[in-house]
């Protein structure tokens, strides 16, 4: 599979479209989903062009992949979410119902989150 340049997330990064920015360095970009499943939930996406976690794992760099996991440990902190709790989430293929092809790991808090998988 190919990474499609239209998919709506790398319009945000070449900021065609806007997003609800919560933070931005070299690695990754942070910023509000737009249908939030939870009081808090923000996305964040590497600056590089990966598909899912499959092949950000495989093929990101060391340093994309440390700078992008620090980006999300940061976020977390800064949101006040460590001594609470939170859940982070990242959708791959089909069975997870991944929407958008450019990887992006969710993170949820600001509230009791429930079970972790829907029994439905
Ligand atoms: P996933 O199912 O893991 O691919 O999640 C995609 C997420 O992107 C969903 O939670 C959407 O609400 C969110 N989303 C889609 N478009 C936008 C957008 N323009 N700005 C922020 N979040 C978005």
């Amino acid at each position: 599979m190919k990474y499609d340049d239209n998919n709506i997330f790398a319009k945000i990064l070449r900021e065609e479209i806007p997003c609800k920015k919560v933070f931005e360095n070299e690695y990754a970009l942070a910023f509000h989903d737009i249908n939030p499943q939870a009081k808090l939930h923000i996305l964040v996406i590497p600056k590089g062009k990966y598909i899912s976690f499959a092949d950000f794992s495989k093929n990101g760099s060391k340093d994309e992949i440390e700078g992008f996991f620090k980006v999300v440990g940061k976020v977390a902190e800064d949101q006040n979410l460590v001594e609470g709790g939170y859940r982070l989430l990242a959708n791959h293929g089909v069975n997870a119902g991944q929407e958008v092809p450019h990887f992006h790991i969710h993170i949820f808090g600001g509230q009791q989150l429930g079970p972790m998988i829907s029994k439905n």
